[in-house]
C-alpha cells in the first residue's frame, strides 16, 4: 500500500552501535543527508545532494540507526497538509481520502502505515504536532535550542526545531534522547539546566501535576475534537492530575504574530535560491535580474512565492515598524504570559488541531483557513517551549491529537504524562 510518504528511498547505513541498533528512521526531506538527495519538497532543490550530514543524522547513525528514506513535506515546510509538495500529496494511512497534516506529513504517514517505528520531523509552527495528531502517532516539538539545527534547511530559524515522531512513546523518548544535546556547530543549542530526559521516564505513572487548559485554545474547536479532548482530560484526572481552566489573553495575537515573523524570516532565508549557489537553473536567458526572477518563478510553488512576497513587503522600509516590530512585541508578550502561567500550573493542555484531518484537496486554495488551523500550535514556537501531541480518536474514529505544553527543558515531564495514555 502506498501513501506517497517518501520522496526517495535511498538508505544510509549506521556508523556505530547503540540505542538505535537495528532500527530504521524515516527522515523529513529538509534535513541534510550526505550523498542522499534533499529536496525540501521543492522543484527548486530537485537533484540537490548535500555533501554532509545534519548533526541529528550523524547522531542517529552513530547510535546504530539506519536512514531508510526521505519523507514528503509541504514545500520548505510551508503548509499544514503536505499538499504544497512539488512531489504530490501524501494520503493519511489512518484516514483514507484525507490529508496527513503537515508539514511533516510524510514522516507521520511513514510511521502510521507501519513502515517505520520512528521518524524525524521539523516544527516551525506545528509541523510535527499537526501531522502526528492527524495520523494518530506521537510527535514532540523540543524546547528551542535543545536539538541542533545544523543541517536543517532553514524556513524560519527563530521558530523551528527538529523533533521525533513515533508509533509509541518509548520510541519517541529514545529518538529524542539520541538527537538532543549541545552542538558546537549550532550556536543556539544549549545544555538543559538539569538532568536530560531518557527512556526511563516512560513510567506510565504521574506525580499529580496541575494541568491548565487555556480557554482561548478551546474557542473554535470542532465538536468531535472537543469531545475527544474532554475524554482525555477525564483520563488525566483519573490518573491523579488536577485539571483547571486558565486564561492567556496573549494567545489572541499568536497566529498573526507567527505568520508575520515566519514570512519575514522565510523571505530572507529563501533568498539563497538563485540558481547559482543553490536551486533550479534552467536555460533562462537575458540580464541577471530577469534570469533570477524566471528561475525563482519556475522553481518555487504558489504558497512559497506568496510568503516570500508578503515577508519582503513586511520588512520593507516604512512597513517594518507596522508589521515586524509589532509581531516581535506580541511575541514578547506571549513569552511573558506563558512564564507567569507556569508559576501556577505544571503543564498546559489543548486539542493539537481544532479540526479532524481535512479531506484531500479541500483546503489547498484557502490559505487563510489553513493559517487559522495553526492557532493552537504556533504559540509554542513563539515562546520557544516544548510540546507533545498524544494520539487519540474522535467519536467517529478519526485521528485527533491532545497537545501538552511544558516549561522550557521539561520534555521528560511531557513524555511521562503522555505515557499514561
Ligand atoms: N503550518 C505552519 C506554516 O505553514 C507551520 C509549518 C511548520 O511548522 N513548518 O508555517
Amino acid at each position: 500500500m502506498t501513501h506517497n510518504a517518501f520522496i526517495s528511498r535511498q538508505q544510509a547505513a549506521p556508523t556505530g552501535s547503540g540505542k538505535l541498533d537495528g532500527i530504521s528512521v524515516a527522515v523529513k526531506d529538509n534535513i541534510s543527508t550526505a550523498g542522499i538527495e534533499t529536496t525540501c519538497g521543492s522543484a527548486m532543490l530537485e537533484g540537490y545532494v548535500p555533501p554532509y550530514d545534519a548533526t541529528v543524522i550523524e547522531r542517529i547513525k552513530e547510535a546504530g540507526g539506519t536512514v531508510t528514506g526521505k519523507t514528503n513535506m509541504d514545500e520548505f515546510g510551508m503548509g499544514t497538509t503536505t499538499e504544497t509538495s512539488a512531489f504530490g500529496p501524501t494520503e493519511n494511512p489512518n484516514a483514507p481520502g484525507r490529508v496527513p497534516g503537515g508539514s511533516s506529513g510524510g514522516s507521520a504517514a511513514a510511521v502510521a502505515s507501519g513502515d517505520v517505528r520512528i521518524a524525524l520531523g521539523s516544527d516551525t509552527g506545528g509541523s510535527i504536532r499537526c501531522p502526528a495528531a492527524y495520523c494518530g502517532v506521537y510527535g514532540l516539538k523540543p524546547t528551542y535550542g535543545r536539538v541542533s539545527r545544523y543541517g536543517l534547511v532553514a524556513y524560519a530559524n527563530s521558530l523551528e526545531q527538529i523533533g521525533p515522531m513515533a508509533a509509541d512513546i518509548e520510541g519517541l523518548a529514545t529518538l529524542f534522547e539520541v538527537i538532543c544535546g549541545r552542538d558546537t556547530r549550532d550556536a543556539t543549542t544549549v545544555d538543559p539546566p538539569e538532568a536530560v530526559s531518557d527512556s526511563s521516564t516512560v513510567t506510565g505513572e504521574l506525580d499529580s501535576p496541575t494541568i491548565g487548559i487555556p480557554t482561548e485554545l478551546l474557542e473554535g474547536v470542532d465538536e468531535p475534537v472537543a469531545t475527544a479532548f474532554d475524554e482525555a482530560m477525564t483520563h488525566l484526572e483519573a490518573v491523579g492530575a488536577t485539571v483547571t481552566e486558565v486564561s492567556l489573553p496573549a494567545l489572541e495575537v499568536a497566529v498573526q504574530a507567527y505568520y508575520v515573523i515566519a514570512m519575514c524570516e522565510a523571505s530572507s532565508n529563501l533568498a539563497r535560491y538563485d540558481g547559482v549557489r543553490y536551486g533550479h537553473a534552467g536555460d533562462e536567458t537575458g540580464d541577471w535580474n530577469s534570469v533570477f526572477a524566471d528561475r525563482r518563478s519556475v522553481g518555487f510553488g504558489e504558497e512559497v512565492k506568496r510568503r516570500i512576497l508578503l515577508g519582503t513587503f513586511a520588512l520593507s522600509a516604512g512597513y517594518q515598524e507596522r508589521y515586524y516590530k509589532q509581531a516581535q512585541d506580541a511575541r514578547r508578550w506571549l513569552i511573558a504570559s506563558f512564564d507567569a502561567l507556569f508559576d501556577e500550573v505544571d503543564l498546559l493542555a489543548s486539542p493539537t488541531m481544532p479540526t479532524e484531518p481535512f479531506p484531500l484537496g479541500e483546503t489547498i486554495d484557502d490559505p487563510m483557513r489553513l493559517y487559522k488551523a495553526d492557532r493552537n500550535t504556533v504559540p509554542v514556537n513563539l515562546a520557544n517551549l516544548p510540546a507533545i501531541s498524544v494520539p487519540t480518536e474522535s467519536p467517529r474514529g478519526l485521528p485527533v491529537g491532545i497537545q501538552l505544553i511544558a516549561p522550557a527543558f521539561s520534555e521528560d515531564q511531557l513524555i511521562r504524562v503522555a505515557s499514561t495514555f
